[in-house]
């Protein structure tokens, strides 16, 4: 492909330190000195081809088969050394750089969603697959097929200029990310077990989602946390069976659960401290068969949602202690049990200041917009674990739409504006390229 900008212009750092403390002078400096590396028509037309071909042909979490057969095809004619089959369906991607320097990762995920799509376009999905035993419609309904395509955008422009490229990529394309319900473990996590930092270990990893709560090419950054970790947790209460007609001859569950259920209302709005947010949700209360048979077992089942693990710990250790001794009041049992989900998603404080100053040189200040912390997990959080990570929101709502009224993300009617890719495809590849600079590796 043909660069429309010439890696010599982007080689002038402007010092962080400077940016941060200065940011209205310093950032129109930044501009005029390191004007970001934009992709040319030819490229930008090849990522909303792709994004097309893998809108139209959606799979399901450990079941992109074809998509990573798309992706490995073209990441090995680039001359890249890549793996296959990492996590399922994961493939891995390692891109050395003419000069020396430090590795980065660029991450994507590339499941779909049991989904049947509404949006009227030629290349909308029918595609169906089997879904917990169902056959189910499906549609990358969370946008996943514009990062894979977004990403190996950025693969063929790097890989194009590797020559001038200090240090190394690492392309990340990872399976499930939206979880599948038959697997132990899938997605991120499964990817870091089976090594896809292994070989060659990254210093930083960056990730970008796409939302309709941000206009066209409008990026979203948060230091700090910016997505909550996602549990899920069960309790089961234990009574004795009897008949309705004379309740005093048993043990009632369904009022011990009930009283569990308001008592936990508590928690979050009288244990835990305030200045970090937490959710504890009841979604499933579930027993009985039968009007006048007071039944013996209970099942409440919930999810929390919290931007601190040790706040997310205390939650649900008073959850375990308020369903127990609610439960022993009444002379009933109750045993709560905590099934771990996606840990909070934390982006780096000091990687985002070292590189926030080349999300801004890329769209300008208007449009890098500090989004909220908001309560959806995601499994980035994983290789944010391990080190330091940078998870960035790409708006993809019409400019000419109230993003308030746009279709969010998993709606039948999620669209994405594909201007938006060349912004996506650009911020990786401008990533990679300033990294070393940014950050004095
Ligand atoms: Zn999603
Ligand atoms: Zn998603």
């Amino acid at each position: 492909m043909k660069l429309s900008a010439s890696v010599s212009t982007l080689a002038t750092a402007i010092s962080t330190a400077t940016l941060l403390t200065t940011l209205p002078i310093a950032s129109s400096i930044a501009q005029a000195s390191a004007p970001a590396f934009t992709i040319d028509d030819a490229l930008e037309q090849q990522v909303i081809d792709w994004r097309r071909d893998i809108h139209q042909h959606p799979e399901l979490g450990n079941q992109e088969t074809r998509t990573a057969a798309l992706i490995a095809e073209h990441l090995e004619s680039l001359g890249l050394e890549v793996r296959t089959g990492v996590a399922e369906t994961g493939v891995v991607a390692f891109l050395e750089g003419g000069k020396p320097g430090p590795t980065i990762a660029l991450r994507a995920d590339m499941d779909a969603l049991p989904v049947e799509e509404k949006n009227d376009l030629p290349f909308a999905s029918q595609a169906t697959a089997t879904y917990n035993g169902k056959q189910v419609p499906v549609m990358h309904a969370c946008g996943h097929d514009t990062h894979v395509a977004m990403l190996l955008g950025a693969a063929d422009a790097l890989a194009e200029m590797k020559d001038q490229l200090r240090g190394n990529v690492l392309f990340v394309f990872q399976p499930a990310e939206e979880g599948v319900y038959e697997a132990e473990s899938w997605g991120a996590e499964q990817m870091l077990a089976e090594g896809a930092f292994d070989e060659h270990p990254p210093e930083a990893v960056f990730g970008i989602h796409v939302v309709s709560s941000l206009h066209t090419g409008q990026l979203g950054y948060r230091a700090g946390p910016m997505l909550a970790s996602s549990d899920t947790f069960e309790i089961d209460v234990t009574g004795s069976q009897t008949h309705g007609a004379s309740p005093w001859n048993g043990v009632d569950p369904i009022v011990t659960a009930s009283q569990i259920v308001t008592n936990a209302q508590s928690i979050v709005s009288r244990q835990v401290d305030i200045r970090t947010p937490s959710v504890l949700t009841f979604g499933i209360f579930e027993g009985g068969v039968r009007e006048n048979i007071i039944p013996e077992n209970v099942t409440l089942k919930g999810t929390l949602r919290n931007f601190d693990m040790d706040i997310r710990d205390q939650v649900f250790a008073s959850l375990d202690r308020m369903a127990t001794s609610t439960a022993e009041a009444n002379g009933a049992h109750a045993e709560a049990h905590l099934h771990e989900g996606y840990p909070v998603t934390v982006n780096d404080p000091e990687l985002v200041n070292a590189m926030l100053p080349v999300a801004r040189e890329l769209v300008g200040e208007e449009d890098l917009v500090e989004v909220p912390m908001t309560t959806a997990a995601e499994d980035f959080s994983y290789y944010a674990q391990e080190v330091p990570g940078m998870f960035i929101n790409l708006g993809v709502t019409p400019p000419d739409e109230n993003v308030a009224d746009a279709a969010p993300n998993h709606s039948p009617h999620f669209f994405v504006d594909e201007a938006a890719l060349k912004t996506g495809t650009e911020l990786f590849v401008n990533m990679a390229l300033r990294y070393p600079d940014q950050v004095d590796s």
